[in-house]
């Protein structure tokens, strides 16, 4: 067992093996490139004491290591509010009144989305959780575009039509940039395309209340109380190894530990120097960033629920392909959530603030008619979050699983490997999060 151990990344990851370890004696040290802690996880007060999610907000009850952690840090969770009609916007026609339903089924053809879903749960099912490059037919599937695959499979133009919307909400992906192996193991590892889409039941069931960066404050908190010390503004350029210790080096200075665990996303965690090199590298020239662009429209109430609308929208044209009501969980004020995802989130990002603002006040209120000037608007650019690189996870292009998959979770003598990029249950979200630093302590603490 190392007696030392140097954690580079403060996210939920870098903070849950720094206090696991911790709790087990070893001396460690956080090192943190932003000046906060928390990662892709981001709490806006959007009125004293009421907090919102400008980074990951949903779990759902199979991420039962999360409600762990959770409950151990003393956090509550609150149902998503559903309640109501959905909208939806799935003509080109910007003009067009959307469509309201109940329930989260488009006005589309029921026969088309039925059949999609049908080979989506088809290639779920085939690709291996555990070793996504192993599954069968692996290679081709690995080297196909989800954009071929829809190409050569989807005939119905309701599923031509849906099928993009889908994947950007799901993964804030575009589909020209990712491999067919990537989307079936995303899937996949979330735990299924029903579970992964399902508010009631599903990912999306609830939040954590106050927001999820409470979490990681308070994992900080814990690591700190036990002794541990965290360095803010501090990225990590390189890791050194000898025979007896790695030296670790910001632009402030260095330090010497037993062990790292690196637990920074694959495009952050390659841009890092090691001496000796990587045998192979964390991300490869495929890997993209996830596209998304959140957005926050903050309204003295939520008054999109009197008029028997649950807030939740999808829509064909952007910026906002979805909304979601986000108002916290004590009422007010009313919160309109945008995501702006996939191709999508690259033209939105390229505007300037006061054109993205008009015209995501302006799509809203297309959408919801009754409601008033914003009395806020957050937004929040991930994909040009320079020690994120994209979200909600990084992707993986064609050629990408066959490459890295093998080297994933291997550690690199006294370095190991944690984010949710490295968990093979529940990639990309909070859980995979807590997980691969599960792995990583349990490898270096001999268990
Ligand atoms: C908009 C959005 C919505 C999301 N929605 C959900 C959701 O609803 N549910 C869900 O479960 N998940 C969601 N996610 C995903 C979730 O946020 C991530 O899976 C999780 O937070 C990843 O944690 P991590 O510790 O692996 O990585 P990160 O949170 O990215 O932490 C890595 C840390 O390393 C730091 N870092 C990077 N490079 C260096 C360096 N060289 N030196 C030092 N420090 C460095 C970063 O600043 C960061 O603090 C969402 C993410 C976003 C952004």
């Amino acid at each position: 067992m190392p007696r030392s151990v140097i954690v580079v990344g403060a996210g939920l990851a870098g903070l849950t093996a720094a206090v696991e370890l911790a709790d087990r004696g070893v001396c460690v040290t956080v090192l943190e490139a932003r000046d906060r802690v928390g990662g892709r996880t981001l709490g806006i007060e959007v009125a004293p004491g009421r907090w919102i999610d400008a980074g990951a907000a949903y779990l759902g009850d199979l991420h039962t290591e999360l409600h762990a952690l959770l409950a151990a840090c003393d956090l509550k969770t609150a149902p998503t509010t559903m309640a109501g009609a959905s909208r939806f916007a799935l003509t080109e026609d910007r003009s067009d009144g959307a469509a309201t339903r109940d329930g989260r089924f488009p006005p589309l053809s029921a026969v088309a989305l039925g059949d999609l879903f049908e080979q989506l749960e088809e290639l779920t099912a085939a690709v291996r959780p555990d070793a996504p490059w192993l599954s069968p037919d692996a290679e081709r599937l690995d080297a196909l575009t989800v954009a071929d695959w829809a190409e050569q499979q989807l005939t119905h133009p309701d599923a031509k039509l849906f099928f993009p919307l889908f994947l950007g909400e799901m993964m804030a992906a575009d589909p020209a940039r990712i491999s067919v192996l990537h989307m079936a193991f995303y899937l996949r590892s979330g735990g299924g395309l029903r579970y992964l889409n399902a508010f009631e039941g599903g990912a999306q069931q609830d939040r954590v209340a106050g927001g999820s960066h409470r979490l990681c404050e308070r994992l900080t908190r814990r690591l700190l109380d036990r002794g541990g010390a965290l360095h803010t503004d501090e990225p990590v350029l390189s890791v050194e190894q000898t025979e007896r210790e790695a030296v670790v080096r910001t632009p402030e200075g260095s330090y010497r530990a037993d062990a790292v665990v690196v637990a920074v996303p694959p495009l952050l965690a390659d841009a890092i120097e090691y001496r000796p090199p990587l045998p192979t590298p964390r991300a490869a020239s495929r890997t993209e960033r996830g596209c998304a662009v959140k957005l926050n429209l903050v309204f003295p109430e939520p008054v999109w629920r009197a008029h028997g609308l649950s807030g939740w929208s999808v829509n064909a044209t952007g910026p906002l392909l979805s909304t979601v009501d986000d108002t916290p969980p004590e009422g007010s004020p009313g919160v309109l959530t945008g995501f702006v995802t996939g191709a999508e989130a690259h033209r939105f990002a390229a505007l300037p603030p006061e054109e993205q603002r008009a015209a995501a006040v302006a799509q809203a209120a297309r959408l919801f008619p009754m409601l008033p000037e914003p009395i806020a608007f957050h937004v929040t650019d991930w994909l040009n979050e320079a020690w994120s690189k994209g979200c909600y996870a990084a992707l993986f292009g064609p050629g990408d699983w066959s490459a890295l998959g093998p080297t994933l979770t291997e550690p690199h003598g006294r370095v190991h490997f944690a984010g949710t990029e490295t968990s093979t249950e529940f990639f990309g979200l909070l859980e995979g999060a807590i997980r691969s630093a599960r792995r990583v302590t349990a490898d270096l603490l001999g268990e």
